[in-house]
């Protein structure tokens, strides 16, 4: 997936030094040090996640490292400074909060950056390089596997302050995909790795549309033996904002009384689609339902499926399965 070896590696460590230091001690620091305060960020999990600081202005993380042109060739390749049309070099990141995004052996292989107030755009990432692929790297899953040796499931969010929020609340298993959606990439080295996945965006719309897009990317994984849960928390609210309005007890609670397995959620989404209560509804409900459960590998979860299947719309064994034969008729 990634090279050994890349000249990349190093940079991209020396600039998390960079920033991590300057969070520590660059005399533009406190702007960085009061917004991650403000939100509820303790020193201590700051240092675990290896948070940092890019200064502002042009040039602070390029005179740094300093070097020749060669040198700052290859920091463009890390995503670290960008060129212009004009050839002139600059950072790409500044003023903001630093996240550094790390692959599974702890190397550091990106980072986010996030503005200390409300300007645009919110989070900055490093770009696509040949260490970092957006689609396959979560952000926060060494963090998780270094402090919980025996996984069991992991959580799935959308941004760093959650991953970050609920680990400081005890939540240590949550992961972020990084502004993308959730890939079947991403779902088969979470299945690699634990049985059980358990999905948590955001309470707004854009939430609900990545969860359904996370089911449909879960869908060729989902051996038996798997599973899948699916959290929807209330309007406006994401887990940072909800693990520390509530804390990680009622946030657990949630967890066990709420999460909806993904069968329960498959049908009750297509439910709401195609309305059962009308025989054009059933018919339309088992045209979208059928080459779903078609992709499921484990025979059983996918028999039980499609039994329930039957009993919503009242078509037989028979009838089903030559509509996951068919080819899709849209118009
Ligand atoms: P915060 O709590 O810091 O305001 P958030 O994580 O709740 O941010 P969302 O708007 O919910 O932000 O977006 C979820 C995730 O999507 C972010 O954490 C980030 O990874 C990604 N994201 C959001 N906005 C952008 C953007 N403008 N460019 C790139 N990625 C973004
Ligand atoms: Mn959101
Ligand atoms: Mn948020
Ligand atoms: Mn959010």
């Amino acid at each position: 997936r990634q090279p050994v070896d890349s000249p990349l590696y190093p940079l991209l460590s020396a600039a998390a030094d960079f920033y991590r230091h300057a969070l520590k001690s660059h005399p533009a620091r406190q702007a960085a040090v009061d917004y991650l305060k403000g939100r509820g960020l303790s020193g201590v999990i700051a240092r675990d996640f290896g948070l940092g600081f890019a200064p502002p202005g042009w040039d602070n993380l390029m005179k740094h490292m300093g070097g020749d042109s060669l040198q700052e060739k290859a920091l463009i390749d890390a995503g670290l400074l960008i060129e212009n049309a004009e050839g002139r070099r600059y950072d790409r990141f500044r003023d903001r909060v630093m996240f550094p995004i790390r692959d599974s052996r702890g190397r550091v292989i990106a980072f986010g950056g996030r503005v200390l107030g409300d300007d645009k755009p919110k989070y900055l990432n490093s770009p696509e390089t040949p260490v970092f692929h957006k689609g396959q790297e979560l952000y926060g899953l060494y963090e998780a596997r270094k402090n919980n040796r025996d996984l069991d499931e992991i959580m799935v969010v959308e941004g760093y302050m959650d991953v970050i929020a609920l680990a400081q609340q005890g939540l240590r298993n949550a992961v972020a995909t990084l502004g993308t959606a959730t890939s079947e990439e991403h779902i088969k080295r979470l299945f690699r790795l634990v049985p059980n996945i358990l999905f948590c965006f955001d309470g707004d719309q854009a939430g609900r549309k990545a969860a359904w897009r996370a089911l449909e990317a879960c869908l060729p994984s989902l051996q038996d033996g798997r599973r899948a849960r699916f959290l929807f928390l209330p309007e406006g609210e994401d887990p940072d904002s909800l693990v520390r309005k509530e804390g990680p007890d009622a946030f657990r609670a949630r967890i066990s009384q709420q999460a909806q397995p993904l069968a329960d959620y498959f049908f009750r989404h297509l439910m709401e689609e195609a309305d059962p209560a009308t025989l054009e509804g059933k018919a339309h409900l088992a045209t979208l339902a059928a080459p779903l459960l078609d992709q499921l590998p484990g025979a059983n979860l996918r028999a039980l499926m499609r039994q329930r299947l039957g009993e919503i719309t009242g078509l037989g064994n028979e009838a089903l399965g030559r509509l996951a034969n068919a080819p899709t008729n849209d118009v």
